[in-house]
């Protein structure tokens, strides 16, 4: 099958030409094509999405995964990892439990747990009540409930860097947040294993020039992947133009999406946080606390490349870097070999076709 496609993005570079797809793998790239048109890329990558189109995943069953992920394909992401936030135990595992262990599109590639053990200085719209020191028996239990890839935790607190290392020793990515590490802290923990942190500035000790904190610790670092929310609300244009001169080629676009995405204003749910969506801004009801988002993945890439980064570089920061951070070599890649998990957009950068596996799932 051809997709009909005027280049693709291969690697980092766009690769004019016709794609073809069999047995669900990229068969050859830079075929001729007379009419092609659009762009195809490798399927976006979501390393964290709360919610999407109405479902929360922390309540979430078989049902509510295939809707809110019908959604997210039309969105042209292809895999991700629902995102839970600290909450009790018991819900944790319930919701561990109720991840699709079948093949789905898109793909779930894992549970992101943002928490339990996180910082109490710098928890955000996290419950307090359900905030947890690092404690390696409860993690293994949280590990045995169901597949979890990804882990937020602050590397500051007691024990933290034991279980980054436990997590790790696992095959479980960890990830600096939610954090008021300094900069030595910081340092420690990606000394021990920690690979990423956790929508940069968002949550953690801020930048000051003669304590840099984490965040200008994961800036500076080459070995750490920087995720970042670029909704136009989280942080400001110059903020991501920085963040960008510092770790481009290591920045993952995250969503951190939230039941109201693609769903319009109104009362939602954030695990167990009631949230309040007007003018499409996430805040807990009472305080204000930005919730989460409604950002969608192209969103997330036409922003980026608003704000200057080159169109083949921002949508590796929705693929092929997020793949990278959990082992996933097989996906976030468009080139002979990989699977065929591709998203087709149009000259105004919108989603046109989404495949995953090399199987239509959104045809606009
Ligand atoms: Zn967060």
């Amino acid at each position: 099958m051809r997709l009909g496609v005027e280049a693709a993005l291969v690697g980092s570079e766009l690769v004019r030409g016709d794609v073809a797809i069999e047995d669900g793998a990229v068969a050859a790239v830079g075929l001729p094509s007379a009419n092609g048109r659009g762009l195809a890329a490798p399927g976006f990558v979501d390393l964290q999405v709360n919610g999407f189109a109405g479902v929360d995943f922390l309540g979430a069953g078989e049902a509510a995964y295939r809707s809110a992920g019908e959604r997210l394909l039309e969105t042209g992401v292809t895999a991700y990892l629902p995102t839970l936030i600290t909450s009790p135990e018991e819900r944790l595992l319930d919701a561990l439990a109720a991840v699709p262990r079948t093949q789905v599109a898109p793909r779930v590639l894992g549970v992101h747990l943002e928490g339990p053990f996180l910082s109490p200085e710098r928890l955000g719209t996290h419950p307090p009540e359900a905030r947890r020191d690092p404690d390696l028996e409860l993690a293994a239990r949280l590990l045995d409930a169901g597949p979890v890839r990804l882990v937020t935790l602050a590397p500051e607190l007691r024990g933290a860097l034991d279980l980054a290392r436990f997590l790790a020793g696992r095959g479980v990515a960890v990830s600096c947040g939610h954090s008021d590490a300094t900069a030595e802290q910081a340092h420690a923990a990606f000394d021990a294993g920690v690979r990423a942190v956790t929508h940069v500035f968002n949550a953690m000790r801020p930048i000051a020039h003669r304590e840099p904190g984490v965040a200008a610790v994961a800036l500076a670092r080459d070995d750490v992947v920087v995720q970042v929310i670029v909704d136009g609300i989280h942080l400001a244009p110059d903020t991501v133009r920085l963040v960008w001169r510092a770790a481009g080629g290591r920045v993952a676009l995250v969503t951190d999406a939230m039941a109201a995405a693609r769903a319009g204003d109104g009362r939602f749910r954030l695990g167990e946080v009631d949230v309040v969506v007007r003018d499409g801004v996430a805040r807990r009801e009472g305080d204000g606390v930005l919730a989460g988002s409604v950002l969608t993945m192209v969103e997330a890439v036409r922003n980026l490349h608003r704000l200057g980064v080159p169109l083949a570089h921002a949508l590796a920061a929705a693929s092929a870097v997020p793949a990278r951070l959990l082992g996933r070599r097989d996906l976030g890649r468009l080139e002979p070999g990989a699977r065929a998990d591709v998203v087709v957009l149009d000259d105004a950068l919108e989603v046109r076709r989404v495949l995953v596996g090399g199987e239509t799932h959104v045809a606009a």
